[in-house]
């Protein structure tokens, strides 16, 4: 569940400010003022920090616009470093490293970091400025890895690297030339983010349990396995997420195996889609729910019968693992909640939604003690207009992607909050 920042130490950060390096500040914000918006990548660096252990070490680079550059593994020389291409520095700066990097050191064009072990990037994050931090922030996650991987890293980056200064060195003649008065404007590129986090969808019912029946025809077995195959293909473009889906066709899974599978593939949320039934054929919209204290009640038995087992730090004394284990299923309650929020609204803009509607209840999809979870009834299938909508590819469409914008806006959310502890 995303990166254990538990044991990382605090290293050596250091601001820079000599009375050159000042000026060529003041010359770069002149300029990212003047031309930034038409230039976008002209970046420079206040300041850089390398903590951690190796199991991950951590480098965070402060910069005053959006940085779109990659980190490459370099053994040019013998000499393992981690370069990481900037567009217009015209200053150096240097400092000591931590966990892995012995030193890092900033010349016009790249940021190089020099490593005393094999170690290759597990993720790059950019994160713009918040309320606190006025800063544009790169975070570069290193794993420490073995010497064959090291190598094989390197001779692959080799290529990337020269192509990537290769096409920076394109770009600042480009914007040179812009300086001179052409004057139209260069797109950005798009935004690039690291490895996925995984994201389990679970699509309600299936094989010889059809759940509801639509006042239209069909059945919510049906609904459930498009929904949720829509979700996936729109949730895999994207580039940022693993997708895992409980089932793909149209089997009956236990609601324990659901359960288990999500815990199994490191779920970093569970989505369980349904749709509702109701006495009355008015009743309409969608709405979410979350584990309700009556179904907390039943976590703990159902998570020693199905060994859905709290990872704990091996050596933690007996005394703490209660503890922690209980700090685990609060955090996951708090984070469901959290999703079910940011859901509501992206489904207010897709269709009706039912009143009051995030509500709890104790579904046995909900139980798993450690992953955050929402089971989100689209709408109901005994109300005509929100069958046809959910039996529609355009009402389908308008769902899947209301969710898609609140699993993008929690995952905004989580990385925000691992890049500032
Ligand atoms: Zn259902």
């Amino acid at each position: 569940m995303g990166i254990q920042l538990g044991d990382v130490k605090t290293g050596a950060g250091r601001p820079f400010h000599s009375a050159e390096l000042m000026l060529t500040r003041v010359v770069s914000v002149l300029l990212t003022l003047c031309f930034g918006a038409v230039f976008g990548a002209f970046a420079d660096v206040s300041q850089v920090r390398v903590v951690g252990d190796g199991a991950p070490t951590r480098i965070t680079i402060w910069t005053d616009a959006a940085e779109e550059a990659e980190a490459f593994v370099s053994n040019t020389a013998g000499v393992r470093r981690i370069i990481f291409p900037l567009r217009s520095n015209g200053y150096s700066a240097e400092g000591l490293g931590n966990g892995g990097v012995s030193v890092w050191s900033l010349n016009p064009g790249r940021l190089e970091f020099e490593l005393d072990r094999p170690m290759s990037v597990a993720r790059v994050l950019r994160l713009p400025p918040t309320g606190t931090e006025t800063a544009y922030r790169v975070i570069i996650d290193l794993e420490t890895v073995s010497d064959a991987r090291f190598t094989s890293v390197a001779r692959r980056d080799q290529r990337r690297l020269a192509k990537a200064e290769d096409a920076a060195a394109k770009a600042v003649e480009k914007d040179a030339v812009l300086l001179a008065g052409v004057t139209t404007g260069r797109k950005p590129a798009p935004r690039r983010t690291g490895t996925g986090h995984v994201v389990v969808i679970d699509a309600g019912h299936g094989g010889r349990d059809p759940g509801a029946i639509a006042i239209t025809g069909g059945q919510e077995k049906d609904v459930t396995l498009k929904a949720a195959l829509a979700l996936r293909d729109l949730l895999e473009a994207d580039g940022r997420y693993v997708v895992k889906l409980t089932r793909d066709t149209d089997v009956f899974v236990d609601h324990e195996d659901r359960v288990t599978k999500a815990r199994n593939w490191n779920a970093e949320l569970f989505i369980s889609l349904h749709a509702d039934a109701a006495g009355a054929s008015s009743v309409s919209g969608a709405s979410v729910y979350t584990i309700s204290a009556r179904g907390e009640g039943r976590i703990d038995r159902e998570a020693s019968r199905n060994n859905w087992i709290i990872p704990i730090e091996d050596g933690t004394p007996e005394r703490l693992t209660g503890i922690l284990a209980d700090l685990v299923k609060r955090e996951t309650k708090t984070r469901s909640a959290e999703f079910a929020e940011l859901l509501l609204p992206e489904l207010e803009r897709a269709g009706p939604v039912l009143r009051n509607t995030h509500r709890n209840a104790g579904f046995y999809v909900l139980l798993a003690p450690d992953v955050p979870a929402v089971l989100l009834e689209l709408g109901f299938l005994t109300n005509a207009a929100d069958a046809k909508r959910l039996q529609s590819e355009k009402g389908l469409d308008a769902s899947t992607r209301a969710i898609k914008k609140a699993i993008d806006t929690y995952f905004d959310r989580q990385e925000l909050r691992v890049a500032s502890q």
